[in-house]
């Protein structure tokens, strides 16, 4: 198991958003997070992967406890080890796509000319060859979540943490989407995580777990693991 939680609550002042939630996924494995609006499925993601920490409970990545972690490292082991696509892509507009790609790079020790490199290779995986010189305010929705995708796939991470990756984009762009990123994810090894609402979206995981009322579902979960 490359990630896992164990007991996993939080709460928003008096409103618990995650109650003793466990959750083990194995390296390589595409999750789909599933729930009602509301059900603590963006708090669950956000706790796994070290963005929130929990008032109580465990989440390991690869043997590591990440949620007793110093800030620092955490914050290094976010940047080297995890890709995040959220709803709305969450790009520098002014700047071009490959620019948003190179970014990742760049705020690392990668030289620039490698890094633009790279962020051409990538945005010509996603089908965008052509658009590396646009502003991404320029861009449609799916476009601009194909840029994330790229963006976040760029550094090699471990685990990918998508957050309704597609629930800005109508249903067709959005499967579109989610092709590209389970398809590339697949040929990266990449683990994925994904909160989706949507069945459709959901179809391209390995598995489903469901959250409700802030309890997680997960029949991996007792799974004795390294
Ligand atoms: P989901 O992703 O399934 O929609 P969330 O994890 O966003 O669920 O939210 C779980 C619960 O926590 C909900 O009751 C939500 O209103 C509440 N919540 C989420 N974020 C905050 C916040 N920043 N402040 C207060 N309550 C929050
Ligand atoms: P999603 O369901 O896609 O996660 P939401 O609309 O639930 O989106 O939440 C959007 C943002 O608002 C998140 O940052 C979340 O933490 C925050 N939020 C959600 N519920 C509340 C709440 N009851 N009070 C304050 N902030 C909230």
């Amino acid at each position: 198991m490359i990630l896992r939680a164990r007991g996993l609550s939080r709460s928003y002042g008096r409103t618990p958003a995650l109650r003793e939630a466990d959750l083990a996924v194995a390296a390589g494995e595409i999750v789909a997070v599933m729930g009602p609006s509301g059900s603590g499925k963006s708090t669950l993601l956000h706790c796994l992967a070290g963005i929130f920490t929990p008032d109580s409970g465990e989440v390991w990545f690869r043997g590591r406890r990440l949620d007793t972690m110093s800030d620092a490292r955490r914050t290094e082991l976010r940047r080297t080890a995890f890709g995040f696509v959220f709803q709305f892509g969450q790009l520098v507009p002014e700047l071009t796509a490959a620019d948003n790609v190179a970014l990742p790079m760049l705020l690392g020790r990668t030289r620039r000319r490698d890094a633009y490199r790279r962020a051409g290779e990538w945005l010509e995986r996603l089908g965008l060859a052509e658009l590396g010189g646009r502003r991404t305010s320029e861009l449609s929705g799916g476009q601009a979540q194909r840029v994330a995708i790229a963006r976040a796939l760029v550094t090699g991470p471990r685990v990918l943490f998508a957050d309704e990756p597609t629930g800005a984009l109508d249903s067709l762009t959005g499967e579109h989407v989610m092709e590209l990123l389970v398809g590339l994810a697949r040929e990266e090894g990449t683990t994925v995580i994904v909160v989706t609402h949507d069945a459709r979206v959901a179809s391209f995981a390995d598995r489903e777990v469901i959250v409700r009322d802030g309890r997680v579902t997960d029949p991996y979960a007792g799974m004795v693991t390294s």
